[in-house]
């Protein structure tokens, strides 16, 4: 079986047009520009990049970017200042604190401050704890584990009773996605780092989400026969034969799974893309829930 590609990078191009759309009306009907402030700290290269990338984005759909700088020595107190400042600001909607921060912040107290109305990214407690309980819906969802469900739901239309196994447990990949899985009634398996036979539990999988930042750890034999496969992982991999030194893979050896599973997505040009359009999409709803 040579796997279908789920083309991230396309779906994600058709939910961009759609955000595009959805600003464009808002501005005929004589509503401001959704505001998205990023706050950068430190000069984290991935972070920069990353940061680049959203505001461009953001700009391409109408959304108007505002960009903060900290240097890596600001102190806690600065950060959050910002953050609180940011959460009065009338014309900000959403505010995206670039992860990780420097050590020596308490990431958990900046995400904290973010207000619950504004945490585009989804990582704050109140949204991650609405996510987890029966019966609640949080304002946000994290982008990542949001564009995800998406790409699933184009190759499952329905998760009801599907075996679900999601490789990582983090904060802002693994769990998250387990718990949208739970929510569209998938029976879910996490696994991580003390998890034992690993490949034997992705084999019952009809579902795997791989997001634990190891290059190509997913083998072909560890996929059941007909698997739809999510891989969250980007990672560089050195290789002297490329100008740039590195190629960047995922967490599952595509050339091997692509033999086994009904569909696959690329990296890159998979979820990635996915990230900044769910992130483009949950700035739209912060500015019409704030209207
Ligand atoms: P993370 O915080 O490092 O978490 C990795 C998870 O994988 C942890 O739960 C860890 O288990 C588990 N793990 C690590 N090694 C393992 C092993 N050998 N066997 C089983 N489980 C193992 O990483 P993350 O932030 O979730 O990111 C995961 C990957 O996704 C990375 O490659 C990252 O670059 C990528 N990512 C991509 C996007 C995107 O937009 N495409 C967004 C975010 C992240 P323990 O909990 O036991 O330590």
């Amino acid at each position: 079986m040579t796997a279908e590609l789920i083309d991230g990078k396309m779906i994600a191009e058709q939910i961009r047009s759609e955000v595009a759309a959805q600003v464009a009306a808002r501005e005929a009907a004589g509503k401001p520009k959704p505001g998205l402030a990023t706050v950068l700290v430190g000069e984290n290269p991935a972070s920069q990049v990353y940061v680049r990338a959203k505001r461009k984005a953001s700009a391409e759909v109408g959304i108007e970017s505002y960009g903060y700088e900290l240097s890596k020595t600001a102190s806690q107190a600065e950060v959050e200042e910002l953050v609180i400042k940011l959460n009065q600001d009338p014309k900000i909607n959403g505010i995206l604190v670039q992860l990780p921060l420097p050590s020596g912040l308490d990431e958990e107290r900046v995400l904290n401050a973010i207000s619950i109305h504004k945490d585009v990214d989804g990582f704050h407690p109140l949204n991650i704890g609405r996510l987890a309980q029966k019966g609640r819906d949080p304002l946000f969802i994290p982008c990542t584990p949001a564009g995800v469900m998406v790409l699933l739901s184009k190759f499952v239309p329905s998760l009801e009773g599907v075996n679900a196994v999601v490789l990582g447990r983090s904060n802002i990949v693994g769990m998250p996605v387990a718990l949208l899985l739970v929510r569209a009634n998938a029976t879910v398996t996490i696994c991580h780092s003390r998890t034992k036979n690993l490949a034997d539990v992705c084999r019952q999988a009809d579902v795997l989400v791989a997001a634990v930042g190891r290059p190509e750890m997913v083998r072909g034999d560890w996929v059941k026969p007909g698997a739809v496969v999510i891989d969250v992982g980007v990672n560089r991999v050195e290789d002297a034969n490329l100008p740039k030194g590195y190629r960047l893979c995922g967490d599952v050896d595509y050339k091997e799974v692509s033999q086994v599973a009904r569909a696959i997505t690329p990296v890159p040009g998979g979820v990635g893309p996915m990230t900044i359009a769910m992130l483009l999409q949950n700035t739209v709803r912060a500015a019409n829930l704030a209207d």
